[in-house]
């Protein structure tokens, strides 16, 4: 029994934003207390004044790396890394080694993650074989595994007949599919935002327009199949404007992006920062504050962090060699409540952006959700915390963040995952072993 004391629950689920307390029993929401805390409670008490309390964080696009990358990451350390950044619950990515596009490797996967994993881990399985966008995976066989989501993510599928297979094979099942949405011709070649930076360091481009055209065809494939379409990490202002567009015409097609795109631009390129290097690239500034418009209408559904730890070697190189991707499970959360801080997102609208709205995409039963009879998945956020994010603090086994050495504010304070504490900054709260 747990009694998280006197914090302000923020539950956009259940429309609650009130002091007061929770009660989790047995891993599970049991209540929710106004008023004076019950003074005979009988279990372990987290005191929780002055801080929020809101339903776990969930992190919809993480590359774990495990099966075959475990030099980069493994399910053990990158759930470290989520519980101290309050993530209760991921989905991962399926372009590991063995590719995850067959159910042993998703069976795999969970299994692990009971064993090792300190967070709840939902695989999110290939579209295609070998992520090669040639042969469709067997989707019904993968959900019954376990994979949540469907996506070749890392890759677009480049055949716009393929997608639409992909789509119709999906819709009477209601499985999703989430897309790296990128024209691979257009794209072809480049490192960075075809723009003045990129013209200026010499870095060949990549235009937007690659991914405006791949967002356009989703949404175009969506509409022809009723298919569920999910765009990840949306990066471009006409790729809000596409999605915009979708949702009015009524079409299931949802998007996300990640923290990295409505804080930096393509100008953190500048000394060919190979750690500012992702796909899709950091664009301009017109596109960053695009994305924060979207936010701010719910055009955007997720916040997500694309967390994609890389060892130093293959990102210590020249920049056109270097891998794409930055780690960001332990930088999302305060980066999303810098919005807060512009003073036009809420602290509710932030909850959902980064847990009642993955839970809703990824049909999470009992997550993302502070209800009575929800899983006892809990964040302990300490809005006001300044801290300096520093290499002593990362707990992946890659350090490959733009944000290192940046003050930043606001920090899980407690990370709790089915009525267990598995990160816990507050005095005298211990981590569960
Ligand atoms: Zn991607």
């Amino acid at each position: 029994m747990l009694l998280i004391k006197g914090g302000r629950v923020i539950d956009p689920a259940s429309r609650r934003d009130e002091v007061g307390h929770l009660v989790l029993v047995d891993g599970k929401v049991k209540e929710f207390l106004a008023g004076e805390a019950p003074g005979d409670f009988q279990g372990r008490v987290i005191p929780a004044e002055g801080m929020w309390v809101t339903p776990g964080l969930i992190d919809m696009h993480v590359h774990l790396r495990e099966p075959g990358y475990e030099w980069k990451e493994d399910i053990r350390s990158g759930t470290l890394a989520a519980a101290a950044g309050g993530i209760t619950s991921l989905a991962c990515m399926a372009n590991t080694r063995p590719v995850n596009d067959h159910p042993e490797v998703t069976r795999y996967i969970i299994d692990r993650a009971r064993r090792e994993g300190t967070v709840n881990v939902f695989p999110v399985a290939a579209v295609t074989r070998g992520l090669e966008g040639k042969e469709m995976t067997d989707f019904s066989e993968l959900a019954e595994a376990g994979a949540v989501a469907f996506s070749d993510d890392g890759k677009p599928v480049a055949s716009a007949l393929l997608m639409r297979r992909a789509l119709e094979y999906a819709r009477p099942f209601g499985y999703l599919i989430m897309t790296h949405s990128e024209d691979p011709e257009l794209a072809e070649g480049g490192s960075a935002n075809e723009g003045w930076t990129a013209l200026k360091l010499g870095i060949p481009g990549i235009p937007a327009a690659a991914e405006d055209v791949a967002i356009a065809r989703e949404i175009l494939l969506a509409r022809q199949t009723g298919g569920r379409v999910h765009i990840q990490h949306v990066s471009t202002k006409m790729g809000v404007d596409l999605l915009r567009m979708a949702k009015r015409a009524g079409l299931a097609v949802t998007g996300e992006t990640a923290p990295q795109y409505f804080t930096l631009t393509d100008a953190a390129l500048e000394g060919y920062n190979t750690n500012a290097k992702m796909n899709p690239p950091l664009r301009g500034e017109e596109d960053r504050m695009a994305i924060h418009e979207g936010i701010l209408d719910g055009t955007i559904d997720a916040v997500a962090s694309d967390h994609a730890p890389h060892e130093e070697y293959v990102k210590r190189c020249e920049f056109v060699a270097a891998a794409n991707g930055i780690i960001g499970l332990q930088t999302a959360l305060p980066l999303t409540l810098a919005l807060v801080a512009g003073g036009r997102v809420s602290p509710s609208r932030v909850v959902d952006l980064l847990s009642a709205g993955p839970a809703r995409l990824l049909s999470l039963k009992g997550k993302g959700t502070l209800a009575a009879g929800a899983d006892a998945d809990v964040t302990v956020i300490d809005p006001e915390r300044e801290w300096v994010f520093r290499e002593e603090d990362v707990r992946s086994k890659s350090r490959n963040s733009p944000f290192l050495g940046w003050t930043l504010r606001g920090r899980a304070a407690a990370t709790i995952c089915g009525g267990h504490v598995r990160h816990s900054d507050l005095p005298g709260v211990g981590v569960d072993g």
